[in-house]
């Protein structure tokens, strides 16, 4: 371990519903990708780290053993949420796919709109999903009317919230109902194209499964899946509802449009290094943001699943100052007053 930490790193992930799962069966301990996530914080010379969940938020229990893990390292750690957010239909076009990455940090986690909406114990949000999915199905003219009695079952565990993995399973069973689907799928092939190399990758799935997936579930032809990202002005208010900060995340490039639309909506500031490939923010933009009170933070991206990007350093390069996290707890605490 390093005798002088000088440098925070407020962009890393765990995973909360992997360890909350690896609990059930190893009571207090942690799954093997937070252990590494603790390794290689407690080997950096990070001494203040923000930690978020993908789209999922943890619960207080386990973001506080982390954190006293942490601490026994001499490290202070923030925790939070990355949230892929749907762009209004206007901004759509100034990102790849017409999301954009907001990080939220500091949010009660055990509020009940908090776990609710974000939450791991996510029967009712997979009922509510599965239930938006299948009348949007219905409107596209698909037909999932079970033919034998697994059918039924699964579609009855869908329902009911049973399934995480919500999209697989209701692909699969359009594909074994082809015949009663000819021409909704055909329609869908003569709008968006047949299988291309994209659909031929080796996930353990056939290639027309992943190619039915891609068109239905994932942008810009997944419909059904703009249904249930929440947008960033409803994102913006649940998380300073339960008393967080959200940021603007560009990843690769800064947008000044998306900004300009973001701080209409009260948010906190921008995530303005990344251990990739962010181009730097423009200097006026820095000021601008400065002189309104706004957060300029960031982080390498760090992921225990990938290992890519280093805690603190992100590629080899990202430097972030300690002044950063100083900012950061003065204006969480100005904020809680
Ligand atoms: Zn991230």
């Amino acid at each position: 371990m390093s005798s002088e930490r000088t440098t925070v790193d407020l962009h890393l992930h765990y995973y909360p519903d992997k360890i909350s799962r690896y609990q059930e069966a190893n009571p207090e301990s942690l799954d093997p990708e937070t252990e590494r996530l603790i390794g290689k914080i407690a080997g950096s010379d990070v001494k203040f780290v923000g930690i978020l969940g993908r789209t999922v938020a943890g619960t207080s229990e386990i973001i506080n053993q982390i954190r006293k893990r942490l601490e026994t390292h001499g490290v202070k750690a923030i925790f939070g949420m990355e949230y892929h957010s749907l762009l209004p239909e206007n901004l759509r076009h100034l990102t790849q796919n017409g999301f954009v990455d907001l990080v939220c940090f500091d949010f009660d986690h055990d509020s009940p709109v908090i776990q609710e909406e974000f939450g791991l114990n996510s029967t009712k949000l997979n009922a509510r999903i599965v239930k938006e999915y299948l009348e949007k199905l219905n409107q596209l003219g698909f037909n999932l009317t079970p033919q034998t009695d697994q059918q039924n079952d699964s579609l009855k565990r869908l329902k009911e919230g049973q399934v995480a993995n919500k999209a697989d399973l209701l692909t699969l069973l359009i594909l074994e109902l082809s015949n009663q689907n000819k021409d909704a799928i055909t329609s869908l092939e003569q709008r968006y194209g047949p299988i291309t190399d994209v659909d031929k990758r080796n996930n353990g799935f056939t290639p027309k499964k992943n190619w039915l997936y891609r068109l239905l579930f994932k942008p810009p032809s997944g419909l059904a899946s703009f249904y249930f990202q929440k947008q960033p002005d409803l994102l913006t208010k649940l998380i300073h509802e339960a008393n967080g900060i959200v940021l603007y995340s560009p990843e690769e490039k800064f947008s000044p449009e998306i900004m300009n639309y973001l701080l209409s909506l009260g948010i906190d500031g921008v995530m303005g290094w990344h251990g990739g490939k962010l181009e730097d923010l423009p200097t006026s933009w820095i000021k601008t943001l400065r002189k309104a009170g706004k957060l300029i933070l960031g982080g390498s991206d760090f992921d225990p699943v990938k290992d890519d990007w280093q805690p603190g350093v992100g590629k080899g390069t990202m430097y972030l100052s300690n002044r950063r996290g100083k900012e950061l707890t003065k204006y969480l605490k100005k904020k809680k007053t």
